[in-house]
C-alpha cells in the first residue's frame, strides 16, 4: 500500500506558487488561482467548502489534496489596556503567541516567527524556552488571519501594521520571513505595505543585507546596550557580531525617503539606564539617520519568574535618559509597555497557559 501524498497547506504558497499549483497540479485555468487567492487572503476562508464561486469539481479536487492550515486559537486574554494576546496551536501541536496592540482606532499585530528562540537574551522570557523550530510562511501569516478575524468578530478596529517582534529571531528564519513579507504586501490579498511592516532583529549582518535588498521591510534593531562590553552581558549570542560591524551594516541599509533605522533599547533598572549610558549611546549613534525607542523593562509575572533577573527602571531615570538623547538631537520615543498584566509585553511571551 502506498502512503497518501501529504496535503498542501494553501497558506504556505506564495502568489506564484499558488498559480503553479492550480495550473500544473490541478489542471485548472489561471483565473482560478485569482479566485482562490481572494478567498484565502481577502475573505479569510477557513474551509474550501466556503468558496462558493468555485465549481463543485474543483472544490472536490482541492479537498482531496489541500487544506487551509490556520492555527487554532487555544486561549484569548485581554489586558486592561485593550491589548489582546492569542495563544495559538500549530498543526503539529507546537504553540506560539501573537499580540494585538491597540493604536488609536487601529491595531498593530506582533507576530512570532519561530517556536521558541535560540538567542537567549538574558532579559527575555522567550529566550528561556530555547529553540524548537522555525515557523512556515503559512504559520506566520496564519497569525494575521486569525488576528484579523478575532478583531472583526469582537467588533474592534482594523489591523493596520505588523511588527515581527514576537517569539523568535526573524532573521534566523529568513526564507520564510521574506516569503511572508512578500505575501503580506500583495495588494490582492492582505495588502499590508512594506512601510507598515517592521522586522525587529538583534542584527545579523548578512541577513540584513538580503532584507535591505528585498525592500520589503524596515528594520528595528534590538540594541539594548551602548557598548560592546555591556551588550555581551545582556545578549551574549547576539553580541557575537561586534557593534561596529553591526552599525556599519545598518549605515549601508537602503532606506527610502523619510525612513530611518530604529534602535530598540530596553531599559533595565540600574543596568543600562544611567545618564552615563545615555552619553555612551549618543557617542555610538551620533549623527546616524535613526530613531531610538526606549522600552521600560517588564519583570515577568511571578508565576513565570519568581525571581526576575532585572528590575523595572525608575521612571525618573527613563525620562532623564530620553531628555538627554533628545537634547543631542536623537529622535527618541518612549514606548508604552502594553499588555503587562497578561504577560503580552515585550520580552514576556512565554506560553503562559502552556
Ligand atoms: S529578545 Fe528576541 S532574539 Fe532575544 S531571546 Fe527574546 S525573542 Fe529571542
Amino acid at each position: 500500500m502506498t502512503a497518501a501524498a501529504p496535503m498542501t497547506n494553501l497558506l504556505n504558497l506564495t502568489r506564484s506558487e499558488l498559480e503553479a499549483f492550480v495550473v500544473d497540479a490541478l489542471k485548472q485555468p489561471r483565473f482560478r488561482a485569482d479566485q482562490l487567492w481572494h478567498w484565502l487572503w481577502r475573505r479569510g476562508a477557513r474551509d474550501i467548502s466556503e468558496m462558493t464561486n468555485l465549481s463543485k469539481d474543483l472544490k472536490g479536487k482541492l479537498a482531496e489534496c489541500a487544506v487551509i492550515g490556520l492555527p487554532a486559537v487555544d486561549v484569548v486574554r485581554t489586558s486592561r489596556d485593550g491589548t489582546i494576546k492569542l495563544l495559538l496551536r500549530l498543526a503539529d501541536g507546537e504553540r506560539v503567541e501573537t499580540v494585538l496592540i491597540p493604536m488609536g482606532e487601529h491595531y498593530t499585530q506582533c507576530l512570532s516567527t519561530q517556536v521558541g528562540c535560540a538567542m537567549a537574551c538574558t532579559f527575555c522570557s522567550t529566550g528561556e524556552l530555547g529553540f524548537t523550530r522555525n515557523m512556515t510562511m503559512g504559520e506566520i501569516l496564519g497569525q494575521v488571519l486569525v488576528g484579523r478575524a478575532h478583531l472583526a468578530q469582537v467588533g474592534l478596529g482594523a489591523l493596520k501594521n505588523v511588527v515581527f517582534m514576537g517569539m523568535g529571531e526573524p532573521l534566523m528564519n529568513l526564507t520564510e520571513l521574506l516569503r511572508a513579507l512578500a505575501t503580506l504586501g500583495n495588494v490582492e490579498g492582505l495588502s499590508i505595505a512594506s512601510r507598515r511592516s517592521t522586522v525587529s532583529s538583534v542584527g545579523i549582518p548578512h541577513s540584513l543585507k538580503i532584507l535591505g535588498d528585498s525592500g520589503l521591510a524596515v528594520p528595528a534593531i534590538s540594541l539594548h546596550a551602548p557598548t560592546q562590553e555591556l551588550r555581551e552581558k545582556l545578549m551574549p549570542k547576539a553580541a557575537r557580531v561586534p557593534l561596529d560591524e553591526l552599525l556599519a551594516c545598518l549605515d549601508a541599509y537602503p532606506l527610502k525617503q523619510r525612513e530611518r533605522v530604529t534602535y530598540e533599547y530596553i531599559m533595565l533598572g540600574g543596568v543600562n539606564d544611567s545618564i552615563q549610558h545615555a552619553k555612551q549611546l549618543v557617542r555610538l549613534l551620533g549623527q546616524r539617520r535613526c530613531k531610538v525607542n526606549l522600552i521600560g523593562y517588564n519583570p515577568p509575572p511571578p508565576e513565570i519568574a519568581p525571581n526576575p533577573p532585572y528590575r523595572a527602571p525608575d521612571p525618573a531615570a527613563v525620562l532623564a535618559f530620553q531628555e538627554y538623547l533628545r537634547s543631542k538631537r536623537i529622535t527618541t520615543f518612549l514606548r508604552r509597555s502594553m499588555g503587562q498584566d497578561i504577560a503580552a509585553a515585550c520580552g514576556q511571551l512565554k506560553l503562559l497557559e502552556g
